[in-house]
């Protein structure tokens, strides 16, 4: 009795932890509609992962038959299975790596000193019309990186970003954090419902995608191709969603400033659609001012995009 208990409770720990799980996904995911839509589509586990969880576990029985057969020290073979997780680490997480799909975070070659400022995780009621007046006082153009399901909870905040001059592009429709866990199927999912949301808000069609977190996986590769998007990360952050001063924030963007760099700050946030931003709210004119002074002149994505491929 006390066993089956134990078992069970083990069991539904897992599930908890395990935000992939089935079951857990459909009311995460439902959540994340209010509600209002069911889940159109089940998680399974994604080729990426899998694959190099299946290349650990040869290695490591490669390494224990290794140290039983040929006596090699069990202190070579132990950390060195670990390089399937290092390679699947750098791969998904770092912000400009391309081994597993082709990340854009710099434009080269350039004959201006151009820079592009994008926003994240928006559109929030409050924060995003506060960007677009600094903007406007500022005269200068941004990319701004939307959530689908914000963007149809806040349709009039999205109209007055495309209305303004600004780009619009895909940031996701449900921002997964764990995004490089989705199959292709999934993934290609959310990605296209934001794409036709956002076309049908504002007239275009995003060409540009940035995955949630930045994260990438081997998924994304076909999934972008056959959507005819192209994956853009950033190369200037300001960790302006974790705390810090605003000069902390604009002595950082100025630093990693340089030609044809993504500078990427946050307008809004995947937990709640009304966050607090008073801190880059005070360092956005700043950074402006500061790299308008420096010589640098503001694009969209695209703009940088089409100006490498003149170049
Ligand atoms: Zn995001």
């Amino acid at each position: 009795m006390n066993r089956r208990r134990k078992a069970g409770g083990f069991l539904h720990s897992a599930k908890t932890i395990w935000p992939w799980h089935e079951s857990d996904c459909a009311d995460m995911l439902q959540g994340a509609q209010e509600g209002k839509s069911h889940v159109p589509w089940n998680l399974r586990f994604a080729e990426t992962p899998m694959t190099f969880a299946a290349v650990t576990i040869l290695l490591w029985l490669a390494f224990v038959l290794s140290y039983a057969v040929w006596d090699v020290s069990p202190w070579i073979g132990i950390p060195a299975s670990g390089i399937p997780y290092a390679f699947f680490a750098v791969a998904t997480f770092h912000p400009s790596n391309s081994w597993l799909c082709p990340t854009i975070t710099r434009v080269r070659g350039l004959r201006e000193k151009l820079i592009a400022l994008t926003f994240d995780d928006g559109p929030s009621p409050t924060v995003t019309p506060q960007v677009l007046k600094v903007l406007k006082e500022k005269e200068t153009k941004a990319t701004f990186f939307v959530i689908g399901r914000w963007a149809r909870r806040y349709p009039e905040t999205i109209r007055s970003i495309a209305e303004d001059g600004h780009e619009v592009a895909n940031h996701s429709y449900l921002h997964p954090r764990h995004v490089y866990l989705w199959t292709a199927r999934t993934l290609r999912r959310d990605t296209e419902l934001a794409q036709r949301l956002i076309k049908r808000l504002v007239g275009t069609v995003p060409p540009v995608y940035r995955p949630p977190v930045g994260f990438r996986s081997v998924e994304m590769r076909s999934v972008m191709r056959s959507l005819g998007l192209r994956l853009v990360n950033f190369s200037a952050r300001a960790f302006d969603t974790q705390g810090g001063s605003p000069q902390q924030m604009v002595d950082r963007i100025c630093r990693l400033a340089a030609q044809g760099r993504i500078i990427m700050l946050h307008d809004g946030s995947d937990r709640t659609p009304e966050p607090d931003c008073r801190a880059m709210l005070t360092a956005l004119p700043l950074i402006i001012e500061r790299l308008k002074s420096d010589g640098y002149r503001f694009v969209t994505v695209s703009e940088l995009l089409n100006l490498q491929a003149q170049a």
